[in-house]
């Protein structure tokens, strides 16, 4: 139709060569995937562990690593959190039937999605391209996304080499229900800042 499109939440790598062969033909198409996907696989997930339903569903482990090839060769453009904030009885006490399918990614996510980039040789850049500059891109805004002279001063103090193990009582998500619950993730963020404006300081410290 000549609609521009962009695809949300690409969990399957089933749909990886429809948007390849889009890309080539030359479409306005852009795909994301999200930290959950680029994490964790089906046969991780235990029996009535519902606090890993999201929609769609996380896949088996050979898929996770197709979802990562295709954001090193651009089939994926970017990660988005898609956080879906969710409270402890919408889970269903494991009941992958009726559970509501969402992750909540906020906090977590540029860790998450760095500490399994590290695992694959990827570097900061690709994580800023895939977390940062391309979002902005996709919501139109070019003065912002990439750290460059004239844009804005939109920062992160990220320590790469960091290690810590997720407590999800402890987020500062709305609600204490995470998959990352016990999962150990590379990176911490110190210090971030919106247009140049001190936003938040790592938890306990003052800003
Ligand atoms: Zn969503």
């Amino acid at each position: 139709t000549g609609a521009r499109v962009h695809i949300v939440h690409v969990s399957s790598a089933h749909v990886l060569p429809l948007l390849a062969a889009a890309k080539v033909e030359g479409l306005a198409v852009t795909a994301e995937t999200c930290p959950h996907y680029l994490t964790f696989a089906a046969d991780d997930v235990p029996d009535g562990g519902t606090e890993f339903a999201a929609c769609p569903p996380i896949r088996d482990a050979a898929n996770r690593e197709h979802l990562w090839a295709a954001l090193a060769d651009g089939t994926l453009d970017l990660v988005a959190s898609d956080h879906s904030p969710c409270a402890p009885e919408q889970k269903a006490a494991g009941d992958f039937g009726r559970a509501f399918g969402g992750v909540s990614s906020l906090q977590l996510g540029t860790r998450a999605t760095w500490t399994q980039a590290v695992a694959r040789g990827f570097g900061l850049a690709e994580l800023s391209r895939w977390m940062s500059e391309r979002p902005a891109a996709l919501a139109g805004y070019s003065d912002r996304g990439r750290i460059a002279v004239g844009l804005r001063a939109d920062l992160c103090a990220f320590d790469p080499g960091a290690e810590e193990t997720v407590s999800a009582a402890a987020l500062r998500h709305r609600h204490p229900v995470s998959p990352y619950d016990g999962v150990r993730l590379r990176g911490s963020v110190w210090q971030t800042w919106i247009a140049g404006t001190p936003a938040l300081a790592r938890i306990g410290e003052s800003v």
